[in-house]
């Protein structure tokens, strides 16, 4: 029975050295780091989502700036709101909470936040940092998973690595990150033949593919390390909540967890480790903009 990765548990020990990090700076800096959430339109799903990241924010004293606007806004009304914020003193980060409605394109969006306050390293040029090892900021979900496969010690230098998904949210970013860190890296996507053939060679198998239990235990070799980052709620005739749903992950947990050495669960792995990158992105940021020593380039991968 392979080990669970508790995301949760890492997610709060990173929490507690950010609120060591703030509470050493903050006098020198003169004021607390800021992030700026902006969601747009009435996504219910969205809103869950900018409400954590409020909460993760207040947990270890970081100033929220919350944007909540029309879902009739335009693409030159959210601009000027980015600019407003780009320039606001107090605000280190900016994110925009991810889908925007139909007919906002997210790339000029994205683009419209300046590279030093991208909270959510997906700027072209903080990529462009990334593809070329140098610091900026990183995308949360990958350098999460990083994260959690450093504090859990698994080895990644010459190890074969395949992630499932090429989403500039997290399969390409991902496969980026190990590259880095020395795996030999493969991605598959939805055009991939035979997604069985290339899982069952991972020893580090990364699936962010967004689709319900796609990975079993056909596809994945003895002794793997898992990593699911897929999340849904799926109808469960057991009924773990009144609504009769659960959230279950890409991989079929009760069916893998058996054959692998270490798995991330669903819910309780990477989710938690999302919002904790977004704060570490926050912070550096901080530290960056107020002159204060770099100290978190170890969660920067
Ligand atoms: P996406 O839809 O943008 O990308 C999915 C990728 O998977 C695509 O590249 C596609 O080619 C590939 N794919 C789809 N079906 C496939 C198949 N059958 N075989 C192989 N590849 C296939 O999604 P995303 O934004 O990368 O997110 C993926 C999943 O991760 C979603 O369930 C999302 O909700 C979840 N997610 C979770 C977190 C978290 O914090 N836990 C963060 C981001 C995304």
């Amino acid at each position: 029975m392979g080990i669970k990765i508790d995301g949760k548990a890492l997610a709060k020990d990173i929490e507690q050295r950010l609120v060591h990090e703030i509470d050493v700076e903050i006098d020198h800096a003169g004021r607390p780091p800021g992030l700026a959430v902006i969601r747009v339109g009435d996504d219910p799903a969205s809103g869950v989502y900018v409400r954590n990241k409020e909460k993760a924010c207040s947990r270890i004293g970081v100033k929220s700036f919350v944007l909540h606007l029309d879902k009739k806004t335009t693409i030159d009304q959210l601009i000027s709101e980015i600019d407003l914020l780009n320039q606001n003193q107090n605000v280190d980060g900016i994110l925009i909470q991810l889908p925007l409605p139909a007919g906002l394109n997210e790339d000029l969006v994205l683009k419209a936040i300046s590279p030093s306050k991208d909270a959510d390293g997906l700027h072209p040029l903080n990529l462009g940092k990334l593809l070329k090892g140098e610091i900026g900021p990183r995308s949360c979900t990958p350098a999460g998973i990083m994260a959690l496969l450093s504090s859990n010690e698994i080895t990644i230098e010459g190890k074969r690595a395949v992630v499932v998904g090429r989403s500039i949210l997290v399969g390409k970013p991902m496969a980026i990150m190990l590259q880095e860190a020395n795996a030999t890296v493969s991605v598959a996507h939805s055009r991939t033949k035979n997604l069985i053939e290339l899982t069952s060679q991972a020893e580090i198998l990364v699936v962010a593919a967004g689709k319900p239990n796609l990975i079993t235990d056909k596809h994945v070799r003895n002794n793997a390390v898992v990593i699911d980052v897929g999340i849904h709620r799926v109808k469960n005739h057991l009924m773990e909540n009144q609504s009769g749903t659960k959230l279950c992950g890409d991989v079929d947990f009760e069916k893998v967890e058996s054959k692998v050495s270490a798995i991330t669960p669903v819910p309780g792995g990477v989710g938690p480790m999302t919002v904790s990158m977004l704060l570490v992105n926050t912070v550096s940021l901080w530290q960056e903009h107020c002159g204060l020593s770099f100290t978190l380039s170890d969660l920067l991968p």
